[in-house]
C-alpha cells in the first residue's frame, strides 16, 4: 500500500491531540491527525447530532448492542439502560479485570461526553505529584492559557441561588455544612449564558434536558468547538476519522511509520493505511497511548521503550456513591447536568476527598443526592502485554478499588451521621451496592512525566516522539483532569516548537 507522509502526526483528537495539533498548525507545520471516532457534526432522523440519555440510540456507545450507563438500575429495576444497534457512538466504556474505563470517541475525544467541570488543581498537589515540573510557570502561563482556550466560566452565583435546576447542589450544600465540610464552586467548560437562557424558555434545553454522557446537542464548548477548530483554521491540519491506529514502528530514515484500520459504522475495516512521519504525537489519552506503546516495545515495533511504558496507572481515586434524602430536603425534579459545586476535603491529611456533587436528572423527585468522589487513592497498576491474544490488559485489583471506597465512606459516613440520612443500595446494579467501586471516568497514567518521557513528554529512547494526554499523569491529580491534561499539553507544545522543530 501507498504510504501517505505528514511532517507531523498526531493520534487521537481529545485534549492532548487537540492542542498538539492546534500549536502545530500555528508554526506551520502540516499535520494529519488520526481519530478512531466519528466526526460529530451530522444529525440524526431526530434533527439532533447527539441522541438523548433518556431514549439512547446507536448514536450512545461504542459498538454495543445495549447501553453501559453508570448508574445500572434505580430501585433495582434496570430502568436505565436500553438495547441499542452497534456503530461508533461517542461513549465507550473499556472493561479491564476489576476496573472499567469510560472514555470518549469522536473528534474531541472525551470533550464530547465529560460534565465539563474545568478545575485547576491545588498548587501544592500539582506540585507534589510534579515535582520536575516548575509549578510557578504551570500557574503563570499554561493553566491561564488553558482555561481561557477550553471557553472555561463560571455560574452566575445569584442565579444557582434561585434556579430550580440546582436545587440538588443546595440540599447536598447543605448536608456537607451540617457536616462541618466546606464546599467550593467549580468552573465549567458549558457555556452559562446559554444554560440561562434555556431555563428562561428562549433557546434548546442541552444540559437542561439531561444530555451530558451521551453528548450535548448546545451548549458545551467542547474540542471541536475550540482548539480543534482553530487548528482546522490554521489550514494546516486535516483529521481523519473512523481511523484506528493499530502499530506504529520506526523507519530507518528515522521516520515513524504507523498502520491505520479505517473501518465503516458497522465496524468492519474497509481499508488498512499506512502512514509515515517526522514528528509524531500521541494524544490518544491514557489507555490508547499506554495501549499502543505498550505493544510497540512488546512485539519489538519500538524496542527500545523503557519500564516507564506501562506503568503508573490510577483511576484519580473515583468512587461514585449516592444518599438518600429526608422528604424535606428535595432535589428537585429538574435538574441540570453540568456539575458546579464540590465538597473539598482535600486539606484533611488523614482523609484527603474531593466529592463533585452531581446531578441524577430523572424527572421526578427521587431524593438522591450524587456524588463522584476523587480521594488519594495512593494505588497504581501496570499494563501488560499478552501475547497468545495480542490484548493489552491491565492490573487493577479489587483491592486497590477498596482503598479509594475507605476513603470516600469516611467522609459520607460522616455526612450522613451529620444529616441521620442513609445511603442508597439500589443504584449500581447487584443488591446493597452502595459505592460504585468498579469503574473511573478519570483514568490517568501508564506513560508518566519523567518516567516513561522526559521531563517535557519527550518519549525516552526515540527523538521526535512525544506523549501530550492524561498518560503523563501519575494516577491521581485530586480533581477532574482535562484542565491540568490541556495545560501540560501547552507546555509540551512550547518547548517542542522552540527546541525540536526547527530547521
Ligand atoms: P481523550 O480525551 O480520551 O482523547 C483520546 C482520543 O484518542 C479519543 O478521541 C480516542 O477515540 C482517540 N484514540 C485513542 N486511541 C486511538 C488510536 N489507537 N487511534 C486513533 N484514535 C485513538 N474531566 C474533567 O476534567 N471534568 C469533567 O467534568 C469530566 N467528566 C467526565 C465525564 C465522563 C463521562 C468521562 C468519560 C470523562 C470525564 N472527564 C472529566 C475526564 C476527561 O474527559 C478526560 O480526562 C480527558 O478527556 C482525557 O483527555 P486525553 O487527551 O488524555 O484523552
Amino acid at each position: 500500500a501507498a504510504v501517505d507522509n505528514s511532517p507531523a502526526i498526531v493520534v487521537g483528537s481529545g485534549y492532548g491531540g487537540a492542542v498538539a495539533a492546534l500549536r502545530l498548525g500555528q508554526a506551520g507545520i502540516r499535520t494529519l491527525v488520526l481519530e478512531m471516532g466519528r466526526l460529530w457534526n451530522t444529525t440524526g432522523s431526530d434533527g439532533k447530532v447527539f441522541c438523548s440519555t433518556s431514549a439512547p440510540d446507536q448514536r450512545s456507545m461504542w459498538f454495543r448492542t445495549r447501553t453501559e450507563a453508570p448508574l445500572a438500575t434505580f430501585l433495582w429495576l434496570d430502568l436505565v439502560n436500553k438495547d441499542i444497534g452497534a456503530y461508533p457512538g461517542v461513549l465507550d466504556r473499556v472493561h479491564y479485570d476489576n476496573m472499567s474505563v469510560y472514555v470518549g470517541r469522536g473528534v474531541g475525544g472525551g470533550s464530547l461526553v465529560n460534565g465539563g467541570m474545568a478545575v485547576t488543581p491545588l498548587k501544592s498537589y500539582f506540585a507534589e505529584q510534579f515535582p520536575t515540573v516548575d509549578a510557578d510557570e504551570m500557574y503563570g502561563t499554561y493553566f491561564p492559557r488553558a482555561r481561557s482556550m477550553l471557553g472555561v466560566n463560571t455560574v452566575d452565583p445569584a442565579w444557582f441561588e434561585s434556579t430550580e435546576w440546582y436545587q440538588f447542589t443546595r440540599t447536598s450544600r447543605k448536608a456537607a455544612a451540617n457536616a462541618g465540610l466546606k464546599t467550593t464552586f467549580v468552573p465549567n467548560v458549558y457555556d452559562f449564558g446559554y444554560m440561562q437562557r434555556e431555563a428562561a424558555g428562549t433557546a434548546t434545553k442541552s444540559a437542561l434536558a439531561g444530555e451530558v454522557i451521551y453528548g450535548n446537542n448546545y451548549g458545551k464548548r467542547s474540542l471541536d468547538k475550540t482548539y480543534l477548530a482553530a487548528a482546522l483554521g490554521t489550514g494546516n491540519v486535516t483529521i481523519h476519522t473512523l481511523e484506528k491506529v493499530r502499530s506504529v514502528t520506526r523507519a530507518s530514515d528515522g521516520s515513524y511509520v504507523l498502520t491505520a484500520d479505517r473501518i465503516d459504522t458497522t465496524g468492519k475495516v474497509v481499508e488498512t493505511k499506512q502512514y509515515s512521519c517526522t514528528y509524531l504525537f500521541l494524544g490518544g489519552g491514557s489507555l490508547g497511548t499506554t495501549e499502543l506503546l505498550v505493544r510497540a516495545r512488546e512485539t519489538g515495533t519500538l524496542p527500545a521503550l523503557n519500564a516507564g511504558v506501562g506503568a503508573g496507572w490510577g483511576t484519580n481515586g473515583n468512587t461514585m456513591l449516592g444518599r438518600a434524602n429526608h422528604i424535606w430536603d428535595t432535589v428537585g425534579a429538574n435538574q441540570a447536568t453540568m456539575p458546579v459545586m464540590g465538597i473539598d476535603d482535600w486539606a484533611n491529611t488523614a482523609n484527603p476527598v474531593f466529592a463533585e456533587i452531581a446531578p441524577l436528572p430523572m424527572g421526578f423527585e427521587h431524593w438522591i443526592s450524587l456524588y463522584l468522589a476523587i480521594t488519594k487513592n495512593p494505588e497504581r497498576a501496570s499494563f501488560s502485554y499478552d501475547s497468545s491474544s495480542g490484548a493489552v490488559k491491565l492490573g487493577w485489583t479489587a483491592a486497590q478499588s477498596a482503598v479509594s471506597v475507605g476513603m470516600a465512606k469516611k467522609l459520607f459516613d460522616r455526612l450522613n451521621a451529620a444529616n441521620a440520612t442513609i445511603y442508597r443500595y439500589d443504584l449500581f446494579g447487584s443488591t446493597s451496592k452502595v459505592f460504585a467501586d468498579d469503574f473511573t471516568y478519570h483514568p490517568l497514567g501508564g506513560c508518566v512525566l519523567g518516567k516513561a518521557t522526559d521531563d517535557y513528554g519527550r518519549v525516552k529512547g526515540y527523538s521526535r516522539l512525544y506523549i501530550t494526554d492524561g498518560s503523563l499523569v501519575p494516577g491521581s491529580i485530586g480533581v477532574n483532569p482535562f484542565v491540568t491534561i490541556t495545560a501540560l499539553a501547552e507546555r509540551t507544545m512550547a518547548r517542542v516548537l522552540a527546541e525540536d522543530t526547527a530547521p
